[in-house]
């Protein structure tokens, strides 16, 4: 027998975004950018997401508030960048230069600069 079934709902949370206060439980508190997937599932493991909804979400009741894609990838944006752009450009460069010394990469740099002139 194959039990299937279309009710399985996750939420990924993305990040905090701001302060707001919740008109459900009326605290403040940082929302949360988040994903909601409701999915089609087969013997309750879930398949296919064939629901996707962009919220911002109150940490403490749960309640939410919809987001059209756009205003979802503006929040996103905004939460992801920010202060702590030198690290992630690090992060980047380690990527791209996996395995190499602080030299090998500075050369490499180097040698990217003077063939976009
Ligand atoms: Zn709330």
């Amino acid at each position: 027998m194959i039990i299937w079934g279309w009710g399985k709902v996750t939420k990924k949370i993305i990040g905090a975004v701001f302060e707001r206060t919740c008109s459900h439980c009326n605290s403040s508190e940082i929302w949360n950018l988040c994903i909601v997937r409701t999915w089609f599932t087969l013997f309750f493991i879930p398949i296919i997401p064939y629901r996707k909804k962009y919220c911002i979400a109150c940490p403490r009741c749960g309640s939410y508030m919809e987001l059209t894609e756009e205003e979802f990838e503006q929040i996103k944006i905004d939460i992801t960048s920010g202060d702590d752009n030198i690290n992630k450009d690090h992060a980047s460069d380690r990527m791209k230069y996996g395995g190499k010394t602080e030299t090998q990469i500075n050369y490499l740099k180097q040698m990217e600069e003077y063939k976009n002139k």
